[in-house]
């Protein structure tokens, strides 16, 4: 339903021409996009992770046509020196990945090298060691493999039917929401800990099988097209951690991590998941005094000038798996979806 209104609202902001007509209004001075895996499609009915993936061809449609068009492909390096001395001639566009999948090295790494497109990969730390939990893809595979499945909520057993694709759709969007909906990242982790344990689902596979490997990451970081960025140890929803020196931890030792790793200190930074109840104004202080140039959300919007005073609060545009048309992204590029999400807010940093 929100994804039906969604594609009717960008068709309608793109067909009518009204988009062109606000660009200059509302386009801002750049934009950050946002993507995650770049693989081919799969075929399955059940895909809830879906909005994640973009397939190679519409990644390369993509790439060709930011080569094409009076922007610059620019690094975060060079966003940062942009927004905060003011060099706003052209408007330029930020290609960022997060998490580090495998199938960023081995389709879409190929095609930023022949674009020679500047790109960002902010990497969890736990990732490459092998310690990261992939909970959105445990409660996933969880219910692709099961036709119903028991988990306690509230302390009471609770049974979610989920045969068929319907279900399954229904019963992934109720469990996420709840997931979401949870006080503490421990009590997130807990219950889908628990429930891939007793539905016999191998949670650290989906780390050791889609993540890549410390080798992978440094043959990355050795281009001076790619910038690693921080993203954390854990991939915690920072904001759900009540205790403020462990969300300085995560966001410091990832740091570290990376430059013990890879022999550079990463400026800049991305919040897991992204979103305000997962980064809020605690986390882009904090960001702050650990001295990142930049911190990115997931905050739908393009870069306004305003953005020089809000460094550690970059909204973002998702270049989104259930959207992959060139027309959604030229509509969510020019400011003006974002701006009605918004309120025509410029900054939103609260
Ligand atoms: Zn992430």
């Amino acid at each position: 339903m929100k994804k039906t209104i969604i594609r009717g609202g960008l068709e309608t902001l793109y067909f009518s021409g009204l988009y062109h007509l606000m660009q200059p209004f509302l386009g801002g001075v750049g934009v950050i996009l946002t993507m995650h895996h770049v693989r081919p499609p799969r075929t399955e009915a059940f895909q809830p992770n879906r909005l994640l993936e973009i397939n190679p061809a519409f990644f390369e449609r993509l790439l060709r046509r930011l080569k094409r068009a009076r922007l610059d492909v620019i690094s975060l390096d060079e966003m940062h020196r942009r927004l905060t001395t003011g060099d706003f001639k052209r408007r330029f566009v930020c290609l960022t990945f997060d998490d580090g999948y495998k199938d960023l090295l081995a389709w879409g790494y190929p095609l930023l090298k022949k674009y020679e497109m500047p790109f960002a990969l902010y990497i969890p730390t736990s990732f490459p060691d092998r310690l990261g939990e992939l909970w959105w893809v445990g409660l996933e595979a969880v219910i692709a493999q099961n036709n119903r499945i028991g988990l306690m909520i509230n302390d009471k057993q609770q049974f979610v039917d989920c045969a068929t694709a319907a279900e399954k759709r229904e019963a992934y969007d109720q469990l996420y929401r709840f997931l979401r909906g949870m006080k503490t990242e421990d009590e997130v982790r807990r219950t889908v800990r628990e429930l891939c344990v007793r539905h016999g689902v191998d949670m650290a596979a989906f780390c050791r099988d889609t993540c890549m490997t410390w080798d992978e990451i440094a043959q990355l970081a050795a281009d001076p097209l790619c910038t690693i960025g921080a993203h954390t140890v854990n991939h915690v929803m920072l904001k759900k951690v009540p205790d403020e020196n462990i969300v300085r931890t995560e966001m410091a030792m990832s740091r570290q991590v990376l430059e013990a790793a890879l022999g550079k200190r990463p400026d800049h930074l991305a919040y897991p998941v992204g979103d305000p109840t997962s980064a809020g104004p605690r986390e882009f202080r904090i960001a702050a005094e650990l001295g990142f140039k930049t911190a990115v959300t997931t905050r739908p919007g393009v870069l306004f000038k305003a953005h020089r005073n809000h460094l550690m609060a970059l909204p973002r545009v998702s270049v989104n798996g259930e959207f992959q048309r060139q027309r959604y992204l030229k509509v969510l590029m020019s400011g003006a979806a974002t701006a009605m999400w918004n309120g025509f807010r410029q900054v939103n940093a609260a």
